[in-house]
């Protein structure tokens, strides 16, 4: 009677009845919401805009050895 799903973290099978559902246990729920911040964090991260300004075509670093 009770259809079971697989964990989204570890692929083990869970019953519906689960209070963990879809996840096996409360390690892989809280791991799943974890990966979730992360990704989160990654999207929200502003690009760094102003470090190809074309300032660095002539690089000091690179010149004739003085
Ligand atoms: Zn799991």
């Amino acid at each position: 009677m009770a259809a079971a799903v697989r964990c989204p973290i570890c692929g083990k099978k869970v019953s519906q009845a689960d209070p963990n559902s879809p996840f096996c246990s409360d390690r892989c729920r809280i791991m799943d919401l974890s990966n979730w911040a992360s990704e989160k964090y990654v999207i929200s991260e502003p690009a760094p805009a102003n470090e190809l300004d074309g300032s660095d075509l002539d690089d000091p670093d690179d010149g004739p050895g003085r």
